[in-house]
């Protein structure tokens, strides 16, 4: 409710006030008028007065002409009576003429110069004048007549006393013609001293005047409308006449009021105005205590709800509020806190200190990293930072800190330092050289060993691009692989982006030819990706390759001329050259022939894989059907199948076309016949499998025999492999002859895998290029 009326009250106010000054105003008026009145009633007199004795001294001068007439009977001596009447006129300053009508014709007029023409008038004849004559006539009484226009000129009043004779015989009249202005000329004067406007008012002017019958007022001084004025009757000889007053200058009073007006509406104005502002400003001061309040409010949630440690300490060192959080850190309650000095928690806290260090520093709050000292005793690290809230007077100050519990932090770090640290050690001491760089090939971290294979300083490898260094400026193979590793990088996202392995040779700082294998990887960090190499020296392993390849090689070819020829005797022997043998040395000699052969396969699959590690095999890829391979490659193997008491099944029925090396597919069937036969229970059989895929041919050989043992199944592709390698071994073979298949298919763009299980059996397979639409039934 009081909200409602609150904004009104200016306006009501205003209405007040103006009520207020109307009332006061009116009161004034009404005692204005009244006082006018009185005044105005007075004046009134005064004037009647005036006027009254002005017009009744000169009436009553011709009173004395008419005793004179009726003393002589009427017969008057003209002489006599014309002086009389001239020194009379003369005297008397109010009167424009006398004049003496016997009979009502005038017969003597005073003075009679300019009233020559009023010489005989003759009233009867007059109709303007006649009906007032009459009734003068027939009431006996004298009248003032007028005012009325003078045949002179100007305005005149007619005193008109009929005259009677010998026993009121009727003689004639005397006419005493009065100026008016002269009559009215003092009145008017003292009139306008007294600041008044007079007029006479004929209360029977209709029939006293003709000229004047439109209007009862006959004379004015002034103004002709008397609309508040005063009346009083004026007493001369046969006319019913009112003197009515009024103030010339009431107007004036109207302004008076007006500006009393003014003066109050405008005090009203002001007063409501002012009103106005103090509500405004009360309402604008209102507001912002309510505002200071809501801030207050979420000052203090924030306080109690920060996950910092804050508290308020006045300037004298009392604590005024602490947080549950700093409550926390510190092990205090807050009774506790009240009794402990901040100086207690560290020193430099003192507030004198503080106060201290505050005046003589820039920024806007002070920041401490100290140990503070908790209720247990113990310490905690803390950030703290201190603002001082400075008040109007310096005790009304108070400081603000914010504390932040740094053990945690320093914790991490520690721990954070510790595995860098030991993350270091591990790649100063790691035997690969590791490398990080961006994708620009700047590099960002090298460990000794990196270091070491290049043989050259910190300081002097770093500066430069590392791409550059991988490999020798003629080894074109290397430089594309890792420019097309860097493409993936800028397309990709580290995640997706397959591990480069490479073998490549570079030139170490004292000129020696060192092979290397790299390794990268592409991870994501922060907002970048880098590049991480791992540089392995494979110089030794090289070197021992070769020397091993070599010394094979040089063996093979050794071992392998001799044993041809041996095999040549052997088979004349075994042929009958030298007759028929006794039995038991054609046993011998067969025996002799079989190791010789299988002696003869070990060499040519050992200078196979020579062959082809040296890239010197050679390979006509043309298209061949595979039912015509097949069928050639189970011919071949066919002896194995007796010797282990197996069959070949071909289960396929379609013919496809490859594209491959004859020669080379023949080859690794036999191998994988051969496998397949030596490991197979005997009377079991062998699947021989075709599978067109989009665009190769799948050819799998399916045995049901041991299988081959989980832990080798990695190794089997490898060199020389074997799942029993003892020397007790019971099957024949080198461990070549898949790692030559796998090096075969892939020559001729294709692909060999296998999958086994222990005692259930084994399929390799291998994919071939296919000519799609060479499918026959
Ligand atoms: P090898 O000349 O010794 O047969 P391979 O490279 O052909 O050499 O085979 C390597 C080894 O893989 C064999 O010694 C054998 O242990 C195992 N192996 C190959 N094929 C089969 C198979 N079908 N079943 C079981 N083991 C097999």
């Amino acid at each position: 409710m009081r909200r409602l009326i609150t904004p009104w009250l200016p306006l009501l106010l205003l209405v007040g006030v103006v009520i207020a000054t109307e009332l006061l105003l009116f009161e004034e008026v009404q005692r204005q008028k009244s006082l006018t009145k009185q005044n105005l009633i007075s004046h009134a007199g005064e004037i009647r007065a005036l006027l009254e004795s002005e017009l009744n001294s000169s009436i009553h001068l011709a009173t004395g002409m008419v005793s004179y007439i009726q003393a002589k009977n009427g017969h008057y001596e003209k002489d006599e009576i014309q002086v009389w009447m001239h020194n009379l006129q003369k005297s008397e300053t109010n009167i424009r003429n006398i004049a003496i009508a016997p009979g009502n014709r005038i017969h003597l007029v005073a003075p009679l110069q300019g009233n020559e023409s009023v010489i005989g008038l003759y009233y009867p004849d007059n109709p303007a004048q006649w009906p007032a004559v009459q009734k003068i006539i027939q009431s006996k009484t004298a009248a003032l007549a007028g005012p009325f226009e003078l045949k002179q000129g100007g305005l005149g009043l007619a005193y008109r006393v009929p005259v009677f004779i010998n026993n009121n015989e009727y003689w004639g009249l005397v006419s005493t013609v009065l100026d008016v202005k002269s009559v009215f000329s003092k009145v008017t004067k003292r009139a306008s001293e007294l600041k008044m406007n007079i007029g006479l008012q004929d209360l029977e002017a209709s029939t006293s005047d003709a000229n004047l019958s439109s209007s009862k007022i006959i004379w004015s001084s002034g103004k002709t409308e008397f609309d508040d004025s005063v009346a009083l009757n004026i007493d001369v000889p046969g006319r019913n006449l009112k003197l009515l007053s009024q103030y010339s200058e009431y107007e004036t009073s109207a302004w008076l009021t007006w500006g009393i007006r003014l003066i109050g509406w405008t005090i009203g104005a002001l007063l409501s105005f002012l009103l106005a502002r103090i509500i405004r400003s009360y309402r604008l001061q209102s507001i912002a205590a309510i505002a200071l309040n809501e801030s207050r409010e979420q000052f203090m949630r924030a306080f109690t709800t920060a996950p910092q440690g804050m508290a308020l300490l006045s300037i004298k060192g009392r604590w005024l509020n602490i947080n549950p959080t700093l409550l926390a850190i510190l092990g205090y309650t807050e009774e506790e806190m009240h009794d402990i000095s901040s100086d207690s928690l560290a020193p430099e806290l003192h507030v004198e200190h503080l106060l201290k260090h505050w005046r003589h520093q820039d920024n806007n709050s002070l920041q401490y990293e100290i140990a503070l000292q908790r209720k247990d005793e113990s310490y905690v690290t803390c950030l703290i930072s201190i603002a001082l809230i400075e008040g109007r007077k310096l005790e009304q100050g108070y400081w603000i800190f914010q504390v932040i519990d740094m053990s945690a932090r320093i914790a991490a770090e520690t721990k954070l330092q510790d595995s860098a640290e030991y993350t270091q050690a591990i790649l100063d001491n790691v035997a690969d050289g590791i490398v990080s760089t961006n994708l620009q090939g700047e590099i960002k971290s090298i460990n000794p060993a990196a270091l070491a294979i290049w043989k050259i300083p910190e300081f002097n490898f770093i500066p430069y691009n590392f791409f550059s260094r991988l490999y020798r400026d003629d080894n074109l193979k290397v430089r594309e692989q890792l420019e097309h590793f860097l493409e993936g990088c800028e397309m990709l996202r580290p995640g997706q982006i397959p591990t480069l392995n490479i073998e490549s040779n570079i030139t170490d700082a004292i000129g020696n030819q060192v092979d290397i294998e790299i390794s990268v990887t592409a991870t994501e960090r922060k907002d970048h990706v880098e590049l991480i190499f791992v540089v392995r020296d494979i110089s030794a392993r090289k070197q021992l390759e070769l020397m091993q390849s070599e010394f094979v090689s040089i063996v093979s070819h050794e071992l392998r001329t001799p044993l041809t020829s041996i095999i040549g005797s052997l088979r004349l022997m075994e042929g009958g050259v030298f007759g028929k043998l006794p039995d038991a040395l054609d046993k011998m000699i067969r025996i002799a022939l079989q190791n010789g052969q299988q002696l003869a396969l070990i060499i040519n699959d050992i200078l196979d894989m020579d062959k082809l590690a040296a890239g010197k095999m050679e390979f006509t890829i043309q298209e061949h059907h595979i039912r015509e391979l097949l069928a050639q490659a189970m011919e071949t193997n066919q002896s194995y199948a007796k010797q282990y008491q197996v069959k070949f099944v071909l289960e396929s029925e379609h013919d496809y076309r490859i594209r491959c090396d004859g020669q080379r597919f023949q080859q690794i069937m036999s191998n994988l016949l051969s496998n397949a036969a030596k490991y197979s229970k005997p009377d079991s059989h062998i699947d021989i499998r075709l599978t067109p895929h989009e665009n190769t041919l799948e050819i799998a050989v399916c045995d049901y025999g041991e299988g081959i043992p989980i832990q080798f199944q990695d190794k089997i592709f490898k060199k020389f492999s074997q799942v029993d390698g003892s020397s007790t071994r019971k099957k024949g073979g080198t461990g070549l002859g898949l790692s030559i298949c796998k090096e075969m298919v892939q020559r001729m763009e294709g692909e060999i895998g296998f999958s086994s299980e222990e005692g259930v059996g084994s399929t390799f397979y291998f994919r071939l290029p296919l000519i799609k639409e060479s499918s026959v039934a």
